[in-house]
């Protein structure tokens, strides 16, 4: 079965975001989808980048109508993807190429498993992921602990993922990324 959606969780901070950036401009068979959030937006982010922002309210009332393929609880916001915008994608013959948190990857699994790749990105460490984040937020993340906290347990879990890659050195990491997906998509 070809290959229509490959899946990248990392914990936030773990540098998945300018992977992602970086591949889509790339390589053009590959396709983001914007997802949706209740998360409050950080400076230098708008509205539809790199989500569409969403009160609690508007979020339930998609969740009751079915308007998400998959949604979750991460740290302590609400986060889901649309199926319309999955079938657009595949429409135009696009690989989507998304970042989930892990429950997110699970759901996916459990819907399409004959797609689906998975990759994980791991920071060296811990200590490296808490002093990348504090450094991305100006040190003003909300929710450090719990977030340092989550990613050690979604760490546990990268044995499960087809690929992991290990974020060191930005340059040589993205290059193993790049060379995964280019497979992927050579197998499509
Ligand atoms: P952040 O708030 O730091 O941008 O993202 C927090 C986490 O939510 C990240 O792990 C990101 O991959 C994940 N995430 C973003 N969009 C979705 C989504 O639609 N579904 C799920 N399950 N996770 C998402």
């Amino acid at each position: 079965m070809k290959t229509k959606m490959i899946l990248v969780a990392a914990p936030s901070g773990a540098g998945k975001s300018s992977f992602l950036d970086r591949i889509i401009k790339e390589v053009p068979q590959l396709e983001d989808v914007i997802t949706y959030t209740t998360r409050n937006m950080r400076i230098n982010e708008t509205q539809g980048n790199p989500y569409h922002f969403l009160t609690h309210e508007e979020f339930d009332s998609k969740i009751n109508s079915g308007f998400f393929v998959e949604w979750a609880k991460v740290h302590s916001n609400f986060y889901g993807t649309s199926l319309n915008s999955l079938q657009d994608a595949w429409l135009r013959n696009k690989v989507v190429i998304m970042d989930l948190d892990i429950q997110g990857v699970d759901t996916f699994k459990n819907k399409f498993p004959e797609i689906i790749k998975t990759i994980f990105i791991l920071p060296p460490s811990i200590e490296e992921l808490r002093r990348r984040v504090t450094l991305r937020d100006a040190g003003l993340t909300k929710d450090l602990d719990l977030r340092m906290k989550n990613a050690e347990i979604e760490m546990k879990r990268a044995t499960e993922y087809d690929f992991r890659v290990i974020n060191d050195d930005f340059e040589t990491s993205y290059l193993k990324f790049k060379k995964i997906v280019d497979e992927l998509l050579r197998l499509k």
